[in-house]
C-alpha cells in the first residue's frame, strides 16, 4: 500500500522553511515527491564543484524556481493529502544523484549510495537469513560483546535483529564509549551529525550540525533503549581475559566487577568494539611526579578543579586540543600550550552554528529529504579527497605536498591559516605545517588561531626537558610556572585491544602476535583466534574522509554474516587463511606506501614506532563496503 501524506503548514511557515532548504536535496527530493524525473531540467541543473556551499551551485534565478516548484508540489500534499507515488527506479535515483550533484557518480557508488541513505528496497545492512536455523541451535549461541560504545552499540543492535543471543560488557556504568568519557569542555564530534549517526536511525533533530558530546551521548542512550539492547548489557564489567578452547570451540571470558571481583563466561563468538582510542596515553615526562598541581588528560577530564583564573598548561595540539584549549583561554589566566608539531585546520561555516528550527522542520516533514540530505554530506566528504592523498611520482615537490590536489589544498588552507595569523611571521611559522596536508587528520578549526594570538596564550614549539613541582622546562631552559597541566595526547592506539589478554587456539596470546604492529584480515578476523571479531580494528581508522560509523555498519554487517553462515551451515568455528590475511595486509601496506601517512614529514599516531600504518584504512569507502559486503567463506577454515 501506498503512503498517505498529508502536510500541515501554511503559507508563510513553508515558503520560508524552503529558503533554508539544501537545494539538491530538495530537488531530489521533488522527484520522489511527483514521480517525474523530468523535473532534472536543464535550466535546473548546478554548477558541479560547489556542494559544500549553502547554494550548492544553483544560481538565484534556479533557486527561485527550485523553491517555487517546491512550494507547489508540497502544497498538493496539504488539505486532506494524498498518496506518495511509487519509489522511483534505481535508474532514477542514479540519474538524480547525477544531476543534483552536477557531478558524474560512478555507478559502483549507487548500490552503497542506495545502502547508506535506506532507498534500496531492502537495508543492505541488515542480516537476513536464508534459512534460520532452529530454535536449539540459535539457544546454544551466545556472542560476547565486549564495550557499549557507538560499535558495540551497533553490532548489539543488529544481533537482536538476526535473533541471535548476545551479552554486551561494559567497563563504564553507561553506555556511550568515547561520548561518555570524553568531557572536556567544547568537545563535539568533527564529522556532520546528519552523516555520523546511524543510517537506520536517522535523527531529525540534531542541534547542531557538529553537535556536543551530550547530544551525543543522549542519541547512543536512546538507541539502546529504542532497539532494547540496554537489559543485555553488563555494566561496570572488564573483560580481563580470554582463552579459545578448541575441544569446546567456545571463548573462555574471564570478567571483572567494579568490586574487582572476578567470574567466568563462556563464548561461541566474541565481537570486539573497544575502539582504536579508548586508553589515553600520558607521556612519561622527566619529574612529571613533583609536580603538585592538578594533572589530567582530555579523556579523563577533573571537573572538580576549576580552572579559572589559573596558569594552565596543555600538553599536545591534536584533535581534542583543538576543540578545549579554546575554550578554556578566555578563562584562564594563563594557557601556554606545547606543540610538538602543528597541524591543518580549516574553517568551516556550520562549525558551531545551530541548526534551525526551518531546517528541522523540513528534515523532519519533507519525505526523503533528509535521506538526500544525509546522501550529499557522504557524497561530498567520503571519496572525493582520496587522490589528494595519493602520491604522484612526477610530482616536483615532494617535500610539501604529493601531487597537484594536495598541493591546492596545501594553498588553501594555508591561505586561510596565513588570513587567521595576520602580519606575524613568527606565530605564522609556528602553526604553519610543513609536511602535506592528510598527513594528519584535518581538523576544523575552532577559533585556534585567533586564541593563539591571545596576550594571556603562548604557543611553545620548544620540546619539554622536565616537570618540577610548580613549572614545565622546556629545552631552550626556559621555564613556565603553571599550575595544572591538562594531557591532550592522545590514546595507546597501537595496543588494539589492549589491556585485555586474548588468547588464540595454539596458546599465543594477541598481545605477542601483534606487539606494536597489528593486522587483522579487512581489519576484522585474525589467524589463530577462530570466532574473534574486532570492529574498528586495525587499519580501519578513516584517514580521507567519511564517518567511522560507516565504516562500523560495514563490519558489522560482515561479522553478523559471518555467524549467519555458521549457524546456518551447522559450524562452529571460522579462522581466517593466515595466506588470505597476509596477502590482504600486502596489500594494505603496499596501498599505505603511496599514500600520504608515508611521506617521511609526517609523524603521527596512524604509524607505529617501525613506521607501519596501522591505524588507517587504506581502501576507498566503497572499496571497503563492496568488500565488507558478504563474507567469503573460502577466506576462512570452517569447522
Ligand atoms: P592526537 O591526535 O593523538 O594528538 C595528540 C597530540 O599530543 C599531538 O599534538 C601530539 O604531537 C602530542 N603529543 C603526544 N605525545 C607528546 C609528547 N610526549 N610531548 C608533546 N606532545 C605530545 O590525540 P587527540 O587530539 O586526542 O585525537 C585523537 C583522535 O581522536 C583524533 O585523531 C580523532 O580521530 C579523534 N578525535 C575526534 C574528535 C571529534 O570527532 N570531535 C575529537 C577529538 C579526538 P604530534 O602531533 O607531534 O604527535
Amino acid at each position: 500500500m501506498r503512503e498517505h501524506l498529508r502536510l500541515d503548514v501554511d503559507d508563510t511557515t513553508l515558503r520560508v522553511a524552503l529558503t533554508e532548504a539544501n537545494p539538491p536535496a530538495l530537488l531530489a527530493a521533488l522527484v520522489h515527491l511527483t514521480g517525474d524525473p523530468d523535473l532534472l531540467r536543464d535550466d535546473l541543473r548546478p554548477q558541479a564543484g560547489h556542494l559544500r556551499e549553502p547554494e550548492a551551485g544553483f544560481t538565484a534565478e534556479q533557486l527561485a524556481e527550485l523553491r517555487s516548484l517546491a512550494f507547489e508540489v508540497l502544497s498538493s500534499y496539504r488539505g486532506e493529502g494524498r498518496e506518495l507515488p511509487p519509489a522511483p527506479d534505481e535508474a532514477i535515483i542514479t540519474r538524480t544523484m547525477n544531476f543534483c550533484t552536477g557531478e558524474n557518480i560512478p555507478p559502483e557508488y549507487v548500490p552503497m549510495m542506495l545502502g547508506e541513505m535506506k532507498l534500496a528496497a531492502t537495508d543492505s545492512y541488515a542480516i537476513e537469513w536464508h534459512q534460520r536455523p532452529s530454535p536449539e541451535v540459535l539457544d546454544r549461541f551466545r556472542v560476547l560483546v565486549i564495550g557499549a560504545g557507538m560499535s558495540g552499540i551497533c553490532a548489539a543492535i543488529r544481533l537482536r535483529e538476526a535473533g541471535i543471543n548476545f551479552t554486551v560488557v561494559e567497563k563504564n556504568s553507561r553506555v556511550g564509549g568515547t561520548w561518555l568519557e570524553n568531557t572536556y569542555p567544547g568537545c563535539r564530534v568533527d564529522v556532520q551529525n546528519h552523516f555520523y549517526s546511524y543510517s537506520f536511525e536517522p535523527n531529525h533533530d540534531w542541534p547542531e550540525y557538529y553537535s556536543r558530546r551530550d547530544d551525543l551521548q543522549a542519541y547512543f542512550e536512546r538507541c539502546a533503549d529504542k532497539y532494547s539492547v540496554r537489559g543485555n548489557i553488563r555494566f561496570e564489567t572488564e573483560v580481563v581475559s580470554a582463552r579459545y578452547d578448541t575441544e569446546t570451540a567456545t571463548w573462555n571470558v574471564r570478567l571483572r566487577r567494579a568490586d574487582g571481583s572476578e567470574y567466568d563466561f563462556t563464548a561461541n563468538a566474541i565481537i570486539s568494539g573497544v575502539g582504536q582510542l579508548n586508553r589515553p596515553k600520558v607521556p612519561g615526562l622527566a619529574g612529571l611526579e613533583k609536580f603538585e598541581g592538578p594533572t589530567f588528560h582530555s579523556a579523563r577530564w577533573e571537573h572538580r578543579h576549576d580552572l579559572a583564573g589559573k596558569r594552565v598548561a596543555v600538553v599536545g595540539t591534536g584533535a581534542s586540543a583543538m576543540q578545549f584549549a579554546p575554550e578554556l583561554a578566555g578563562s584562564v589566566e594563563r594557557l601556554v600550550i606545547f606543540q610538538r608539531s602543528p597541524n591543518w585546520a580549516n574553517y568551516s561555516a556550520e562549525y558551531s552554528k545551530q541548526v534551525s528550527d526551518n531546517k528541522k522542520w523540513l528534515l523532519e516533514n519533507i519525505p526523503y529529504y533528509s535521506k538526500w540530505y544525509r546522501f550529499i554530506l557522504f557524497w561530498r566528504t567520503s571519496d572525493g579527497a582520496y587522490p589528494a592523498l595519493q602520491v604522484d611520482p612526477a610530482w616536483p615537490h615532494p617535500e610539501r605536498s604529493l601531487n597537484a590536489a594536495n598541493d591546492m589544498m596545501r594553498q588553501m588552507i594555508g591561505d586561510y591559516i596565513r588570513s587567521e595569523i595576520g602580519d606575524d611571521p613568527e606565530l605564522l611559522d609556528k602553526v604553519l605545517p610543513t609536511y602535506p596536508p592528510f598527513g594528519k587528520r584535518i581538523l576544523i578549526d575552532n577559533g585556534w588561531f585567533r586564541m593563539v594570538k591571545r596576550p594571556n596564550v603562548d604557543l611553545v614549539t620548544d620540546h619539554i626537558r622536565e616537570v618540577t613541582r610548580d613549572a614545565i622546562i622546556v629545552e631552550s631552559g626556559e621555564r613556565y610556572e603553571v599550575d595544572a597541566i591538562v594531557f591532550a595526547t592522545g590514546f595507546h592506539s597501537h595496543r588494539f585491544l589492549w589491556p585485555m589478554e586474548i588468547v588464540g587456539r595454539s596458546g599465543t596470546s594477541l598481545r605477542e602476535v601483534w606487539g606494536e604492529n597489528p593486522r587483522a584480515y579487512l581489519g576484522v578476523t585474525v589467524p589463530d583466534f577462530p570466532n574473534l571479531f574486532c570492529l574498528y580494528g586495525p587499519n580501519t581508522n578513516l584517514g580521507h574522509g567519511g564517518s567511522i560509523i560507516f565504516h562500523t555498519e560495514c563490519q558489522v554487517r560482515y561479522v553478523v554474516r559471518c555467524l549467519r553462515e555458521l549457524l546456518e551451515r551447522g559450524n562452529d568455528a571460522l579462522e581466517v587463511r593466515r595466506e588470505v590475511h597476509d596477502a590482504y595486509n600486502d596489500r594494505v601496506d603496499a596501498l599505505h606506501s603511496n599514500m600520504v601517512w608515508a611521506h617521511p614529514g609526517v609523524k603521527s599516531w596512524y604509524k607505529n614506532s617501525e613506521g607501519r600504518v596501522t591505524t588507517n584504512s587504506p581502501w576507498r569507502l566503497v572499496d571497503y563496503w563492496k568488500m565488507t559486503e558478504e563474507p567469503d567463506l573460502s577466506d576462512y577454515i570452517v569447522t
